[in-house]
C-alpha cells in the first residue's frame, strides 16, 4: 500500500514536471546556445571583415557580408547550434549576402561587417592626408547592430528555415527565431 502510494506520488510529481515543462516550451520563448567554439569561428570571420584599403581616394572601402548555413537542434530547454558551414556558391555583396545551404539546415548565419565611419573620411577627405582607417589608432567604426528588415523577411520566406543569427562585433551575435507562427526579434542568444 504505501509502496502504491509512493509510486502513484511519483508518478505525479513527474506529470506535473512534465507539464510545467510543456507550459514553459508553450508559453517561453527559446533560447538559442552558441557553442564558444563556433562563436569564435565567426568572431574571426568577422574581424577578417574589417574595413581595408580605405583612403580618401577609395571611399568605397566597405567590407561584404559572409553567409552561413546552420543546423540548431530544437529541445525542451533550448535551441542549441550543432554545427555550421560556409554557405556554397556564396554571393557577397557590401550589404547582401546570398548561397545555397543543405536540406538538412534549418538557420543561417550572417555577418554585418563594421564600416569606416564617414566622419573619419570626411576629414580625411577634408584635410587631404591619406589614411589608413586599419592601423590608424584614431579609426572610427560604424557597427550595425541589428537585423534588418530583409533579414527578416527572408527568415521568414526561406522554407524550413527557424533561426536568423548574425553578428555585428567579436562577442555579439543576435538572432531571430520563428516561434509559434510568429517571428520574434531579438530572440535571446547566449553564447555557452
Ligand atoms: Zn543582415
Amino acid at each position: 500500500m504505501t509502496s502504491t502510494t509512493t509510486k502513484g506520488m511519483v508518478i505525479t510529481a513527474a506529470l506535473v514536471a512534465l507539464g510545467i515543462l510543456t507550459l514553459s516550451t508553450l508559453l517561453i520563448p527559446p533560447t538559442v546556445y552558441i557553442p564558444q567554439r563556433i562563436a569564435a569561428q565567426w568572431d574571426s570571420i568577422w574581424r577578417d571583415n574589417l574595413p581595408k584599403n580605405c583612403s580618401a581616394e577609395n571611399i568605397l572601402c566597405a567590407p561584404k557580408e559572409f553567409l552561413g548555413c546552420v543546423q540548431i537542434e530544437r529541445t525542451p530547454t533550448g535551441w542549441y547550434v550543432r554545427r555550421w558551414e560556409p554557405a556554397a556558391n556564396m554571393i557577397r555583396l557590401p550589404l547582401a549576402a546570398s548561397g545555397d545551404c543543405l536540406a538538412g539546415d534549418n538557420a543561417m548565419w550572417h555577418i554585418h561587417p563594421a564600416t569606416v565611419d564617414p566622419v573619419a573620411i570626411y576629414k580625411c577627405v577634408h584635410n587631404s592626408i591619406m589614411c589608413n582607417f586599419v592601423t590608424d589608432t584614431s579609426i572610427h567604426l560604424r557597427f550595425y547592430r541589428d537585423l534588418s528588415g530583409d533579414d527578416l523577411e527572408t527568415l521568414w520566406n526561406t522554407p524550413g528555415a527557424i533561426a536568423s543569427l548574425m553578428t555585428w562585433a567579436p562577442g555579439y551575435t543576435v538572432g531571430a527565431i520563428v516561434w509559434r507562427h510568429k517571428i520574434l526579434y531579438p530572440a535571446k542568444v547566449v553564447i555557452q
